[in-house]
């Protein structure tokens, strides 16, 4: 499927500055070396300590990692279902759940997760993400061998499940460290037994397992920074805790072959040329199709006007400026609907604006609604997300995983429409976020020490609520 007659033009600091590793092979997945070519470099330099761990996890999975004689020995003994305690490889089985946003923003947690506790990350293929992100380690795949023993239970996890850490906590924790797996529920639905996996203490008999199932719909990783036993461990990696996202998504996710194809085939059709590049991302939370609704149109003017985004209009005047004059600006909108954008393109096109700008508006697709388990809907929304992540100003919808991916892969300090009330655009219609990461949306309010409930976002300075969801937690 790659044309492998053509030169692959590698940029100098293909590596970013150290956050990746040398010796891919460049043909089959372009974008690894290729993204500084699209104007975006990282924001700041990943440290020392980071770039040397991530060398040191790309070893481990080396070692341990699918088909290797650690692994092979492993998963025997996971299927005899011996008693076996803690092996010299250990792993964190990642299950795919909820939309493309969600996904990743839960795989770049669990990550995260894997490389504090030294175990190795495998990933779940069922749900389509092979065909959407590259191999980000060197040698030996991520992907779960599709003879895992335990495969045809991943469906099957749930609250529910005798192997949940919450239900072996509440049935059998003796149990717990002798058990060759547990299944870590830590979907928004989760109970607050198994919210105890944020507390030192249950990482303490957690880490004696050697196979962990999770599924989450979540971005954990605030609720990571509370564990006391990571504290340090986590600052070193990370002396900027607003960056860990941003650190973690551009080592982890890499667009694969078709996917770099749209985005780079629609930046350089559509955003390339501009002086500025600002995305605009609208997803609005309704049931069946995506509807256009006209006070989201305002709140976006309203936004976009009030914060100096793009230009009023001259309603009344004919202004003629003559080519190659005029700033120009390229709107990048997203949603799932289309008279968002036909309707800001119109009026920048029927009318001048006050200051000359020029502002073009695109919009890369309009799917109607989510559609769960289309490959090609999948590409598409990887491809916008990250085509979000190369403008220099960036709105976003409250609330959404979507524009979470977009913002931290792009470094930006999203502008958050404010969910409206009662149909009416919010004043003020939209809010800076406080800082570029994801939201944890469901994170737990639990003391590990005291044993009684408490307001988290309140412990640390890092740690903090939200702008788009008030109970939410997020690194600042
Ligand atoms: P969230 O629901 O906004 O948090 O984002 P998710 O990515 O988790 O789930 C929404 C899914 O709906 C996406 O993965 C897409 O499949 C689809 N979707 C939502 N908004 C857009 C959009 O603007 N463009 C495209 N192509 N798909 C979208």
């Amino acid at each position: 499927e790659d044309d492998s007659s053509q030169p692959v033009e590698v940029p100098k600091d293909k590596l970013l500055g150290g956050l990746l590793a040398a010796g891919f092979d460049e043909r089959s997945c372009l974008s690894r070396y290729q993204s500084v070519l699209y104007g975006k470099a990282l924001i700041r330099e990943p440290s020392s300590y980071l770039i040397s761990r991530l060398r040191r996890y790309e070893a481990l999975h080396k070692r341990c990692g699918p088909f290797t004689g650690s692994y092979n020995k492993t998963v025997e003994l996971l299927k005899s279902g011996q008693q076996i305690g803690p092996s010299d490889c250990n792993y964190l089985v990642w299950l795919s759940c909820s939309g493309l946003g969600n996904k990743i923003l839960t795989l770049a947690s669990a990550f995260l997760y894997a490389l504090l506790t030294n175990r190795v990350l495998l990933v779940d293929r069922g749900a389509d993400m092979t065909n959407l992100l590259c191999e980000p380690f060197p040698e030996v795949s991520w992907l779960i061998p599709i003879d895992f023993p335990l495969t045809s239970q991943f469906g099957g996890f749930n609250r529910k499940s005798v192997h949940s850490y919450g239900n072996m906590l509440k049935n059998n924790s003796s149990q717990i460290s002798v058990s060759p797996f547990l299944y870590l529920h830590l979907v928004h639905d989760y109970t607050n037994l198994d919210k105890l996996f944020f507390c030192d203490q249950d990482q303490t008999s957690i880490q004696q397992v050697p196979w962990l199932i999770m599924k989450s719909n979540n971005y954990f990783i605030p609720s990571l920074f509370l564990i006391p036993s990571f504290e340090e461990e986590l600052r070193n990696l990370f002396p900027e805790m607003e960056t860990v996202f941003h650190f973690l998504g551009r080592y982890l996710f890499h667009p694969t072959n078709q996917a770099w194809g749209l985005i780079t085939r629609y930046y350089q059709a559509y955003l390339a040329k501009a002086d500025e590049k600002i995305g605009i991302q609208i997803r609005v939370f309704e049931k069946g199709n995506a509807p256009y609704h006209q006070h989201i149109l305002d709140q976006i003017l309203a936004c976009t006007l009030k914060e100096n985004l793009l230009p009023e209009i001259n309603p009344k005047k004919h202004i003629i400026t003559p080519p190659g004059k005029n700033n120009s600006k390229a709107v990048l909108l997203t949603s799932l609907n289309s008279e968002y954008s036909d309707k800001l393109r119109d009026m920048y096109w029927e009318h001048p604006t006050v200051t000359g700008e020029i502002i073009g508006v695109s919009q890369p697709s309009h799917e109607g609604y989510q559609k769960f388990g289309n490959h090609m809907q999948n590409v598409k929304a990887w491809s916008e997300m990250y085509l979000l992540s190369l403008t220099d100003k960036l709105v976003t919808s409250s609330l959404s995983t979507f524009g979470y991916v977009a913002q931290g892969l792009g470094g930006l300090k999203p502008w958050i429409l404010v969910k409206p009330v009662n149909e009416t655009a919010p004043d003020p219609p939209c809010q800076r976020a406080i800082s570029m990461e994801p939201c944890f949306h469901a994170p737990p309010f639990y003391d590990c020490k005291n044993k009684r409930g408490t307001d988290t976002g309140l412990l640390v300075p890092h740690v903090r609520h939200c702008e788009d969801v008030s109970l939410g937690l997020k690194l600042v």
